[in-house]
């Protein structure tokens, strides 16, 4: 099946942003309920090539599984699609029949489907090295395989902190990765899109080819429909210096005053993030950072390896390091910077962008998750953003507030019996660190489940744009993760 190549038939224009948002009305994403009884879904089995999976099949729960296992993720059913024609079909079903559709690929971000069909994704694993330096990359494919094949040819990805993480979930959320600061957003480096819109028509967005749909998809994740493959830019670079260096919970508030004035000063070749950690007493740790609390801060360095070192040396002498894991390393090994749990768990997530980090900032985070507050947090990082992040905004997409200098994140354990007692604690962290927020957040780091996250997330031009868009090419109004753009055309 070709891709079709219209222009803009949404007449958004370049700058687009038209009439006020989109008035929402409902508080939280209102799931449409199409009894599945009433859905023919032994005709959409026939016109996939991939499977259709119900959820009394054994390969429902395995399909469904998301990173944070708080998240009930139980579609009417899932279509493993196994060609862009097949994911076709499911969307032009899902227009039929009135019936939501979401995509999953690997579940790191994974969002309520309830009342929905869900697209996933990992049989859609085409990757392709070019050595003169892109790759094409199917919507299935993981970080990890892209790195390494890449460093094959000396060429390396703007990956995120945890390559296992979806290419195309986190591309469409912009991407901030460990060297952002100096390259920017992963999304920055696409050269192509091919997605099925939520009209059920195959499309190829570039910056050529349907614009506003290449402008919707950098940002504006799989609002406008589900993305089958991404192109994009690779980089010449096969080391970098970096890693993590680890100090013990005694010395938080020494290193995170120590880290806030040296990051000040840092160019862009240095892309930096602190974290307090709480992490398990499990074997599989190193025993110095296990069972404890834990500061570590972790450096990017894209410039000369001893300009590099010259420069993280303030960070070494803050403090005696239990764990100085910052050298020189193979790019491919990006995961070791921020060292995310390769495996998911149940989660509470908390997250705002900060407008700045004076002093006592630090002083009010050290007094909320350091050592003595009774944090339940299993991690708290602030990631310095600026550099390149900050200077690409010129570049039009929907990725907002990319111009905040920081980002803070937790993220709590989400079990029966201290998940209430974990969101508390995030709420009253948020709420003491209030004097500093933006109070806006990055899409990759919200679930855009409710009105509250929605408006933190898009500005609103871009969610107006966002909107116009979505009527034209949703427009039975089906992407389960449009939810918030179309619901005042419900009523
Ligand atoms: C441990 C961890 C570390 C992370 N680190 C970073 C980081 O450093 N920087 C950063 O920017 N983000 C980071 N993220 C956030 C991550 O980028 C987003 O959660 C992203 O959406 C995950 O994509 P996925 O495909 O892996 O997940 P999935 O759960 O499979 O998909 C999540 C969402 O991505 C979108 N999506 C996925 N596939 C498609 C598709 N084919 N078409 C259209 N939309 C699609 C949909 O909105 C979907 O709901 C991290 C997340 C985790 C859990």
């Amino acid at each position: 099946m070709s891709t079709t190549t219209s222009t803009d038939p949404a007449g958004t224009g370049a700058d687009g942003a038209g009439d006020r948002a989109t008035v929402i009305a409902k508080a939280s994403h209102p799931s449409r309920h199409v009894p599945s009884d009433r859905l023919p879904l032994d005709e959409l089995a026939t016109r996939v090539t991939g499977r259709l999976v119900r959820p009394e099949d054994a390969a429902y729960d395995d399909l469904t599984l998301p990173f944070n296992l708080a998240i009930p993720v139980r579609p009417l059913a899932v279509v493993e699609v196994a060609t862009p024609e097949d994911v076709v079909e499911a969307v032009r079903f899902a227009g039929r029949h009135g019936v939501e559709i979401g995509v999953q690929a690997t579940g790191h971000g994974a969002r309520t489907v309830d009342g929905a069909i869900l697209v996933h994704t990992s049989r859609l694993d085409e990757l392709t090295i070019h050595p003169e330096g892109w790759a094409r990359v199917g919507a299935g494919v993981r970080w990890q395989r892209v790195l390494d094949e890449a460093a094959l040819h000396g060429l390396a990805a703007l990956a995120g902190s945890a390559p296992g993480v979806g290419v195309v979930g986190y591309t469409t959320g912009g991407g901030f990765g460990p060297v952002a600061r100096t390259h920017g957003l992963a999304s920055d480096h696409v050269r192509a899109f091919e997605v099925v819109t939520g009209d059920g028509v195959l499309r190829r967005a570039t910056a050529d080819e349907h614009p506003d749909l290449f402008w919707a998809l950098r940002g504006g994740k799989g609002a406008l429909g589900i993305v089958t493959a991404v192109e994009f830019d690779l980089l010449p670079i096969s080391t970098i210096y970096g890693g993590a260096i680890w100090f013990d919970a005694a010395d938080t508030a020494d290193v995170l005053e120590a880290w806030r004035t040296w990051s000040e000063g840092l160019p862009s070749s240095a892309t930096t993030s602190v974290a307090i950690k709480q992490l398990p007493d499990v074997p599989e740790l190193p025993a110095p950072i296990a069972g404890r609390m834990t500061i570590s801060v972790r450096f990017a360095w894209t410039g000369d390896v001893e300009a590099g070192r010259e420069v993280f040396a303030p960070m070494r002498s803050v403090a005696t390091a239990l764990i100085d894991g910052v050298d020189v390393m193979p790019y491919a090994a990006l995961g070791a910077i921020h060292m995310d749990p390769p495996q998911g768990m149940p989660a509470t997530e908390a997250h705002v962008l900060l407008d700045s980090l004076p002093r006592e900032a630090v002083d009010a985070l050290v007094a909320l998750v350091g050592p003595g507050s009774g944090s339940p947090q299993v991690v708290v990082e602030v990631r310095q953003l600026g550099g390149a992040v900050a200077a690409g905004a010129a570049l039009a997409s929907a990725v907002s507030h990319r111009t905040a200098p920081y980002s803070l994140f937790a993220v709590g354990v989400g079990l029966p019996g201290v998940v209430e007692q974990t969101r508390e604690h995030a709420a009253w962290m948020l709420e003491g660190m209030a004097p500093w927020s933006s109070g806006r957040r990055l899409v990759n780091f919200t679930q855009t489940e409710t009105l509250e996250e929605v408006n933190a997330v898009y500005d609103p031009q871009t969610r107006t744009r966002l909107a116009q868009l979505a009527a034209y090419y949703d427009p039975h109004g089906i992407i389960s993760a449009a939810w918030h753009l179309r619901a005042s055309r419900r009523g």
